[in-house]
């Protein structure tokens, strides 16, 4: 039996300040972090119930959305403002987990949740540098299916499971935290870390800061996007490949696009040099594909997963594609 304490944050400044001496987890749903205490991966001595904070999906000024990060993941995906105007989030969050993870799930928990590599749930038998600094890396040589093939590094391989962060990072949200320093801004696409040499070091955030909100900015272009979720079987997966993307043709010719990858990285993985081939060029089947093959010059896959780098490519042709036909103007 493992002594724990709970405790139910009424606001932002009472939930920072209960976790200031750093020995507490921050809880939403509790999907991630339970199991993650039930395997010993993680043991804090005090649980911070954040899911009483704000869960308010409310306009911005500017013609966005600002989304309160204790809104479960179902109301965000049900939103109408999401439907409509940020398409590839809604099917991103419906592609994930199941209905009664998803009712649960918190749109803060589900950012900071951590990844599904086996070796970092085993605590037993395996190496791995995640968990245990230094310790080694099981998967590197191991079963790596599933595994990275972008902004891998030699001390960790894994991938970043969320798929609603990557149309979050097609997106260019920004998470608003709150700490006992006072509250900032990160763009998404900043939030989480490359392992380098410290896998363990997930993200940029400092020790108690917590999530407080996820904006969104106005963009007409998000209103003409989709994500498409590659994967083992129909439910219960976690994503071989995914792809989230926004693009605006006019004619031919592309105007402008959006385009994260997810299942191949580290972090959810915005596609720049996809999105830098596409702008201007006519939308065809070989300019999606030479658009994938600038991003995808950069993958190193291993050697169980060398099939997600032609998976990616056909997935981004393919929702690029589907996406030019429905979306010419
Ligand atoms: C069987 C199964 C299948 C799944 N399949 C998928 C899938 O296909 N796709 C997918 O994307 N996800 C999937 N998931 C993962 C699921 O989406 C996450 O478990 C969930 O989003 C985590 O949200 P939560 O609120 O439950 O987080 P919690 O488990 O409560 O917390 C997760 C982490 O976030 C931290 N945290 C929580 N809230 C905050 C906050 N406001 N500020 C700072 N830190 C915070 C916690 O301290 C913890 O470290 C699956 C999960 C399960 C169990
Ligand atoms: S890939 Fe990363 S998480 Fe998985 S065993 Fe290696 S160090 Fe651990």
């Amino acid at each position: 039996m493992i002594e724990l304490t709970y405790a139910r944050a009424d606001s932002v400044d009472d939930a920072v300040r209960r976790a200031a001496d750093g020995q507490g987890r921050y809880l939403g749903g509790g999907t991630n972090l339970v199991d993650l205490m039930r395997e010993t991966v993680e043991t804090p001595s005090t649980l911070i119930d954040v899911t009483g904070l704000s869960r308010e999906i409310a306009p911005t000024a500017a013609g966005g959305l600002m989304i309160g990060a204790a809104a479960r993941n179902t109301a965000v995906a049900e939103h109408h403002a999401v439907r409509s105007g940020y398409p590839m989030l809604a099917r991103a969050i419906v592609a994930g987990a199941s209905a009664q993870i998803r009712n649960m799930a918190t749109v803060g928990g589900n950012l900071l949740q951590r990844t599904r590599c086996s070796y970092f749930y085993d605590t037993e038998g395996s190496r791995c540098n995640k968990r245990s600094p230094g310790e080694g890396c099981d998967a590197i040589e191991g079963f790596n299916r599933s595994h990275a093939i972008l902004g891998a590094s030699a001390a960790c391989v894994a991938t970043h499971p969320s798929d609603m962060c990557v149309a979050l990072a097609a997106l260019d949200a920004i998470v608003h935290l709150s700490s006992r320093s006072g509250a900032r801004t990160v763009a998404l696409c900043d939030l989480h870390r490359l392992p380098e040499d410290r896998p363990d070091v997930e993200t940029v955030l400092e020790p108690g800061e917590l999530v407080t909100a996820v904006q969104l900015p106005a963009s007409d272009l998000a209103a003409h996007s989709t994500y498409r979720k590659v994967r083992d079987r129909s439910s219960y997966a976690f994503a071989l490949v995914s792809v989230a993307a926004a693009l605006e043709v006019a004619g031919d010719a592309i105007v402008d696009a959006r385009v994260a990858l997810g299942g191949v990285a580290p972090k959810p993985w915005r596609a720049r040099r996809t999105e830098d081939v596409l702008r201007g060029r006519t939308a065809t089947e070989a300019t999606f594909l030479e658009a994938a093959d600038a991003e995808l010059a950069h993958a190193r896959p291993l050697a169980g997963n060398v099939f997600k780098v032609e998976l990616t490519r056909r997935t981004v042709a393919a929702v690029l594609g589907q996406l030019s036909e429905g979306g010419r103007r």
